[in-house]
């Protein structure tokens, strides 16, 4: 896992946030959607930089923004933290110095001779091309085979001596099993603490806010740290714990509202917004 020692004197400048459960409003929320509306006013006024750091792929996370009138942030850190983007002009373009630090990390051992090490295993499809990254080989499954299917090519990836991890989810939508191949250690946390410290913003003007497992690894980092209300169970006692034991507790907000109406109050607790 990656950390830094946080100076808190250093003013919040930047806000990276996950999405889903986080900074969308949750249906039929209207004070949520309340909430959306003055955040967008404080980026657009320039106030607050904004990072977006999600499991979605870079398209999804644009259908996002057209459909939820998100802010157009100023980096997307998506594909589970395999890929980073950053706003450009009138579009978003992929930040090649990220990608090559990738190449480092992985040297030969690209995405081809991952699906070859991978190959054969029954029940193991690969999600649609829109899914995969040159950094993240994406599969699917039936839910019921989805622990043994993680489990045999743990095994595969290790019997090869690939510097890859895998890492398995349930879809909630579609009730399938989704398997992610990244370069080992890669996540959100990962690529937002490697991009704070090779991009315009620093670690410590960062708040990260978040509601579930996949964000547990950036909540902890060292960020100032904000969790809306409607976090999954057991996520607040998690970090707690793991800040305390970094005696970094007060990086910590328990927001008492659910997803962006939490996510406003801690940013207005942290100072980012007045
Ligand atoms: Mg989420």
């Amino acid at each position: 896992m990656n950390h830094f020692n946080p100076q808190p004197k250093i003013t919040a400048k930047t806000l990276a946030t996950d999405l889903d459960g986080t900074l969308i409003p949750l249906p039929n929320n209207a004070g949520n959607v309340s909430a959306l509306a003055e955040l967008f006013k404080h980026h657009q006024s320039g106030e607050i930089n904004l990072v977006y750091a999600t499991g979605r792929h870079f398209e999804s996370v644009l259908e996002a923004i057209v459909h939820y009138t998100l802010p157009t942030p100023e980096w997307i850190v998506c594909d589970v933290g395999s890929a980073i983007f950053r706003h450009r002009g009138d579009s978003y373009q992929r930040y090649t110095p990220y990608e090559d630090h990738l190449a480092q990390t992985t040297g030969t051992v690209n995405r081809a001779k991952v699906e070859t090490c991978l190959n054969h295993i029954d029940g193991l499809e690969l999600q649609p091309p829109d899914h995969q990254q040159r950094f993240k080989v994406s599969y699917q499954c039936t839910s019921e085979v989805l622990h043994k299917l993680v489990d045999t090519i743990e095994a595969r990836l290790q019997n090869d001596d690939m510097p890859y991890d895998c890492m398995g989810s349930i879809d909630p939508f579609e009730n399938c099993g989704l398997i992610d191949v990244l370069p080992r250690n890669v996540s959100k946390a990962y690529a937002l603490l490697w991009l704070a410290t090779h991009a315009d913003f620093l670690p410590d003007e960062v708040i990260y806010s978040g509601d579930s497992g996949n964000d547990y690894a950036a909540l902890v980092s060292g960020f100032r740290a904000i969790i809306v209300a409607n976090s999954s169970e057991g996520l607040v006692e998690k970090v707690q714990a793991k800040l305390q034991q970094r005696n970094l507790s007060e990086q910590l907000y328990l927001a008492n509202k659910e997803a962006t109406s939490g996510v406003l109050e801690g940013c207005k607790h942290f100072g980012l917004i007045k």
